[in-house]
């Protein structure tokens, strides 16, 4: 068979693997960590190529390629989102992803992303909550407590502090999995029976539902004013979570607002609506919060700068960790033309 040059070998990270790299740095400062690189990112914004995501959709869900680079490195995620995989054993949300060398095109990384993107959502909105929500924030509803709410939770209180949650989940036992895992890291945890009853008291509403339909998680009533509300479930055509009326009346901040137009609550308004790229609050260009009394909407899709992100994060940590495999992934001919002859050499030494 062939020899295989180190150039031509890929690192791959596994699920297993990603769960070692998250719990060997700890999740904690691996979300404060990544949410810099974000960070980061976000701040050199006008580099990045920019697309909103390719989008397959079907009966059942999506199917989204979400594509950026920055000129030296390329990066893309395969991601799906299937609100009723759920009832049969399987996950809303998986993915995976490539980060790539643009000079040579050859792939550096290939990842698995079901957990990273977890990571990375949790990240993106504590990074948009610490310059949005209001300044006393200590307490946050969780609406919808699936497999993103505890990512949500452990950013809000690794990157604000806040340790006061409020539960609500249509399904009493995805709140009670939720409540189980984090009450043993801390958090003070009241469940309860209704949106409603979640949000009393709460300066930050984070909605992370899974539900293929124009849903209404909140209701203009149940959002007072100073509150933050961090928008995460709705994030494709025709899968919203707040009723129109809090739109109306919040200053809406988005990633990239040519894909949230078509994905995130704003869908509901006309294309003209005045929007924030959340990227302008960072770099100084536009206003975040600016009084006590203003409501505040993260209306977050998720972007692929943020997965490009993670990636080149992991990357970076993966240096000096057992934590990958070394994939033969490119074909990579001692002649680069002679991709033939390798194939003809593999048989000869077959036989
Ligand atoms: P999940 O299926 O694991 O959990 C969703 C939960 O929402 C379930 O427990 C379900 O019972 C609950 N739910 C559904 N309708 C509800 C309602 N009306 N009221 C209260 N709870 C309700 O899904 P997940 O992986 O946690 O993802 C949640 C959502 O976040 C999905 O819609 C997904 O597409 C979206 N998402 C967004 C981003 C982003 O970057 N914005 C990233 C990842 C996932």
């Amino acid at each position: 068979m062939k020899t295989i040059s180190p150039l031509a070998i890929v690192p791959f990270v596994s699920v297993d693997n990603m769960m070692r790299l998250v719990l060997s740095v700890g999740v904690e400062r691996f979300l404060v960590e990544l949410a810099a690189y974000i960070e980061e990112d976000f701040c050199r914004w006008p580099t990045f190529d920019k697309t909103p995501r390719i989008a397959s959709h079907s009966v059942d869900g999506v199917i989204e390629l979400m594509p950026t680079s920055d000129g030296a490195l390329y990066g893309f995620k395969y991601v799906n989102g299937h609100p009723k995989n759920m009832r049969e054993g399987k996950q809303t949300v998986t993915a995976f992803g490539v980060l790539a060398d643009v000079g040579s095109g050859y792939p550096m990384l290939l990842s698995e992303m079901t957990l990273l993107t977890a990571l990375r959502t949790g990240a993106t909105s504590a990074m948009a909550a610490r310059r949005l929500a209001p300044n006393s924030t200590s307490t946050m509803a969780i609406i919808g407590n699936g497999a993103q709410s505890e990512f949500q939770a452990l950013a809000f209180r690794a990157l604000l502090g806040i340790r006061d949650l409020r539960l609500y989940d249509i399904d009493p036992s995805a709140t009670e999995k939720c409540r189980r895992n984090l009450a043993s890291l801390g958090f003070a945890i009241t469940v309860c029976r209704s949106g409603q009853e979640a949000v009393e008291g709460a300066n930050v509403i984070t909605t992370v539902t899974a539900d293929k339909q124009y849903a209404t998680i909140l209701t203009d009533n149940m959002v007072g004013s100073g509150v933050h509300i961090n928008a995460v479930g709705g994030d494709c055509p025709g899968k919203t979570e707040l009723h129109r009326d809090i739109l109306t009346r919040s200053s809406i901040f988005v990633e990239y607002a040519p894909q949230t137009r078509i994905e995130g609550e704003i869908q509901q308004l006309p294309a003209d609506h005045p929007v924030t790229e959340f990227w302008e609050v960072l770099r100084g260009t536009a206003p975040g919060r600016t009084s006590p009394g203003e409501v505040t909407l993260f209306d977050s899709v998720g972007f692929a700068i943020e997965d490009f992100s993670a990636l080149r994060y992991v990357r970076d940590k993966l240096a000096g960790t057992p934590f990958y495999q070394e994939l033969d992934l490119l074909a990579d001919p001692d002649e680069p033309r002679d991709l033939y002859g390798m194939l003809a050499r593999a048989e000869l030494a077959a036989t």
